[in-house]
């Protein structure tokens, strides 16, 4: 690759620091006592990890505890219950392994960490067998997931997968390789996309990734390769100063050049991601090689829950030259109660963003839920004779015939997800069917943000 890296200030080697680096980080960055306190205690409990570059570049000290970046990577006072975190800050004084462990598993056990559905549903068999670390839900897309790519360069506090970071090795979709997967995708020619998540692929050497991304190009049938990552916000130096980044520059140009689509599918929180130096140069080193880079995330309270910042974000994505794609509706599980934002003001602020927005940037689509019968958009509110409404449309959908049709839900200020909503009752019987059968208080995983 021949861009430029002079810019660039440095090129670090990357470390992530944990639970265990809580001293050196209140050590280098003095935040108050009390929030790494919190850390310590919530760490326990729920995942926690971050690096030199998202401390350094993103966060910023002066507006810790509110900072945004903060908020998505450092655990917070409030997202668990009250008792439950004087119960554990005391037995973590006491230095009481045993109840710790306890407690641990009991507070885990409380904040849905098995999304029904996740295990049992978009399971694909091949020869009878069921396919290890690969979901099929959606006709036209094979989720994959390799058995290395299961970590990521930091963590999000909302993250849905939340609970395989913290070892419940139930939760770990892991293909050791992808030979399995090519045997499926040729019995299965429909499957024309393959999403190549995680955790995060990106945190994979170039070598192993390539092992996992070559074979599924000897396949006619797979057009498009997807890549879920947060690398570019978390990392950017994956493609800029790594030893390997022009290997797997390289990579994805041999992807491109097999004729296939390469579609990074980037999450993007918050606009800081996308504005410093190092993210610029790893997205355009990754638009030169035939990449698109599509951008998506959900709708977290603390981190983005503002007209403003989704504006600036997807214009800044557009003119980086990438793709604004989906703004998610945040999932039932983990933290939920501190990072929802419910579907009425979710619809607001999406609105109030979309409407500032040059027409290129309108490719993007939201407030999206991810649930158990497809991605449920919702498109508006309405007032209707009958009362207010929310009108809604499967987007994607696992019955094909169900793509695109439009339905209705009695508005509600509170709800925040689809099996809190009343769906209007003169919905054709198939489409209610459908999104009714979204029994589960939660939905089942589909991908990860990545
Ligand atoms: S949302 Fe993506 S980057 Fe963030 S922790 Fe989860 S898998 Fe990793």
């Amino acid at each position: 690759m021949s861009l430029p890296l002079a810019v660039l200030p440095e090129a670090p080697r990357f470390r992530s620091l944990g639970p265990h680096h809580v001293d050196e980080v209140a050590a280098r960055y003095a935040p108050r006592a009390d929030l790494m306190e919190a850390v310590r205690v919530i760490s326990q409990v729920l995942p926690f990890r971050v690096n030199e570059y998202v401390l350094s570049h993103l966060i910023d000290w002066a507006r810790v505890p509110n900072d945004p970046i903060f908020q998505l990577v450092f655990p917070q006072r409030g997202m668990l219950a009250e008792d439950d975190e004087r119960e554990l800050a005391d037995l973590l004084r006491a230095k009481d392994k045993r109840g710790l462990r306890l407690a641990v598993e009991r507070v885990r056990g409380g904040l849905n960490p098995h999304p029904a559905g996740q295990k049992e549903l978009n399971v694909p068999m091949l020869d009878g067998e069921v396919l290890p670390g690969v979901q099929h839900k959606y006709r036209e897309t094979a989720l994959y997931f390799p058995q290395q790519g299961q970590t990521c360069h930091a963590y999000c506090t909302y993250c849905f997968r939340w609970a395989q970071f913290v070892g419940d090795a139930d939760l770990r979709f892991a293909a050791p390789g992808p030979e399995l997967l090519v045997r499926y995708l040729r019995q299965h020619p429909a499957v024309t996309d393959v999403l190549v998540t995680g955790g995060d692929p990106m945190i994979m050497s170039t070598e192993r990734l390539r092992s996992h991304l070559e074979p599924l190009l000897a396949v006619d049938t797979v057009r498009t390769i997807r890549i879920g990552t947060k690398s570019v916000a978390y990392w950017p130096h994956r493609f800029t100063t790594d030893p390997d980044a022009d290997e797997v520059l390289r990579l994805f140009e041999r992807v491109v050049a097999s004729g296939r689509s390469l579609a990074v599918m980037a999450h993007f929180s918050h606009p800081r991601e996308l504005e410093t130096d190092q993210a610029r140069a790893a997205l355009a080193r990754i638009r030169a090689t035939g990449a698109v880079v599509y951008c998506q995330a959900p709708l977290i309270k603390h981190v983005n829950d503002d007209s403003r910042v989704w504006a600036d974000m997807w214009r800044g994505e557009l003119s980086a030259g990438l793709v604004p794609y989906y703004m998610f509706v945040e999932r039932d599980t983990g933290p939920r109660e501190y990072f929802k934002v419910p579907l009425a003001r979710a619809v607001d602020i999406f609105q109030g963003a979309y409407r500032t927005l040059p027409g290129l940037a309108r490719t993007v689509r939201g407030p999206s839920m991810s649930a158990t019968p497809g991605k449920v958009l919702v498109d508006g509110v309405e007032d209707a004779p009958d009362g207010k409404h929310f009108r809604l449309r499967m987007v994607q959908a696992r019955v094909p015939e169900l793509v695109g049709r439009p339905f209705r839900a009695r508005f509600s200020e509170t709800a925040s997800w689809l099996n809190e909503l009343e769906i209007d009752p003169s919905t054709p019987a198939d489409l209610l069917a459908a999104v009714t059968s979204a029994v589960p208080k939660s939905a089942p995983q589909t991908a990860a943000l990545g």
